[in-house]
């Protein structure tokens, strides 16, 4: 196994040395060449995502391909702008002479996914990366394993190893890439594992940039749009079967509108998966049993307000919503990554935010309120990866917006050109020229000189 790495990377490494990528047409060229085999590989990559986890055909070109089809696109029209070098201000210090900053790529980068959109986890920062003129190497989740051979074969058949490459595995593949000395570690996954990825990355100082998990909070204030915020709650909770890291992972409701909101919430959980979701082609199922034992304990039966069926043998849990709950309960100490809603009520705003901050920072919140002055005092008081207000997840979709966490959610982002620039080092030069040079900032130094010097950059 550590050979084979070895030379995959070794190969990647001669590759980028040899200058090729740093050529705007050849990465455009492997962009196009990305966006046709996705494309013709459409259906297979659909069946494969259908038989880990039951996900639907359109969700899965909703939340990964057309995702991915549209960062490609703009990757392909904008690197070439994005790779420009920028003239910047000289400064009287450099006078006479230019400065400015040339985008280069790092190198050759590791792209770790994780399993719930494993398309677009482990594709997207590839897109972004081959953009910035890097070489790849993408290890995707073993949990979603059909996935996970689909984009090795089709990835793999059709591109040279020396550009971009998919190696599968799980724990053991992963903790001998991480040995590797990358110019820098891409992961997507749980907030304990990236801290694992860190200490790797850092024997040889990589620099590392981790999209992580926890506990994404939506307010509801008492002037929501109820019926709307229902709405858009349920869809983003229940996509994916909860198993979506910028999900909605519990709500704090306004005491005043609780009873309304859950009637509304229960409503829409009947029209958008039907008086049985266990029949709906829309609701996707748990990855594995592991995952399915760990959720269905955090299902207190006394909580239960709407929901709460499960079936084993299909790893189905039942869009489910929980009432009567407190932080102190066990569904609010860890990230619940599956379909059960929490409802925390709330009678003042304060005591709310609160209970945010005194946690560690989410990496999405969401804010139901028509009121400007309570978006604002949210927005000011409380740091968070990103978020919607009046809305959930859709921040995401925006590749004109960083997405990325902060603090325990995460470090750095991408999407857009603010991938780009994650895979990019931003080199700084001065160019002067050689008709003048300062004489008085050269020893020895006199106090004339000293008043002189002060008097043009004080
Ligand atoms: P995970 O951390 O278990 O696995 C992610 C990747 O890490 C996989 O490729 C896996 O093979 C590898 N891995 C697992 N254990 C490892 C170890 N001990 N050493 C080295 N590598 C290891 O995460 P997951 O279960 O796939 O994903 C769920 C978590 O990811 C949730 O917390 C979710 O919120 C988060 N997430 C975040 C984002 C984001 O964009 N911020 C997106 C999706 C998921």
């Amino acid at each position: 196994m550590e050979n084979k790495f070895n030379a995959i990377l070794a190969k990647q490494k001669v590759f980028f040395d040899s200058n090729k990528t740093k050529e705007i047409g050849y990465r455009q060229a492997q962009l196009s060449k990305l966006l046709n085999i996705l494309k013709d590989n459409e259906i297979q990559l659909s069946e494969a995502l259908y038989k880990d986890f039951k996900k639907s055909a359109f969700e899965t070109y909703e939340t990964e391909l057309a995702i991915l089809y549209h960062e490609i696109k703009l990757a392909i029209r904008k690197l070439s702008k994005w790779s420009k070098t920028k003239r910047v201000c000289n400064g009287l210090s450099n006078f006479p002479g230019k400065s400015f900053i040339k985008p280069e790529p790092f190198g050759n980068i590791l792209v770790i996914g994780a399993w719930n959109y494993p398309y677009q986890l482990s594709v997207l920062p590839a897109v972004s990366a081959l953009a910035a003129g890097n070489t790849v190497i993408i290890k995707p989740s073993e949990l979603s394993l059909n996935a996970s051979n689909a984009l090795a074969k089709i990835i793999n058949e059709n591109f040279d190893a020396q550009i971009l490459h998919v190696i599968e595995g799980g724990i053991e593949e992963t903790t001998e890439l991480l040995k590797h000395p990358f110019d820098s570690i891409f992961y997507t996954g749980s907030t304990a594992v990236g801290k694992i990825v860190m200490r790797a990355a850092s024997n040889n100082l990589t620099p590392v940039t981790l999209e992580l998990g926890g506990k994404s909070p939506a307010i509801i204030e008492n002037d929501a749009n109820l019926k709307m915020a229902a709405r858009r709650i349920v869809w983003g909770k229940f996509l994916n079967g909860g198993q979506t890291c910028v999900a909605p992972d519990y709500l704090l409701v306004d005491q005043r509108v609780k009873e309304v909101l859950l009637q509304e919430i229960k409503a829409q959980i009947k029209t958008i998966h039907g008086e049985n979701p266990k029949n709906s082609e829309a609701f996707t199922r748990i990855i594995n049993g592991r995952h399915f034992q760990r959720l269905i304990k955090l299902i207190d039966k006394q909580q239960i307000s709407i929901g709460g069926e499960t079936n084993e043998h299909e790893l189905y849990i039942a869009p489910t919503v929980l009432e009567n709950i407190s932080f102190e309960d066990e569904v609010m100490q860890e990230e619940i990554f599956g379909p059960i809603l929490p409802i925390i009520t709330y009678t003042n705003l304060d005591w709310a935010i609160a209970q945010i901050k005194a946690r560690p920072k989410p990496l999405a919140l969401y804010l139901f309120t028509n009121s400007k002055k309570v978006e604002k005092k949210v927005l000011h008081e409380i740091s968070f990866g990103g978020g919607a207000i009046n809305d959930v997840i859709m921040h995401l979709a925006n590749s004109s917006l960083p997405f990325g966490g902060v603090g325990h959610s995460g470090m750095g982002n991408y999407h857009g050109k603010y991938g780009f620039d994650t895979f990019s080092h931003f080199k700084s030069i001065v160019k002067k020229t050689n008709w003048f040079e300062p004489w008085f900032k050269y020893p020895p130094y006199t106090k004339w000189k000293l008043k002189l010097i002060s008097k043009i950059l004080g």
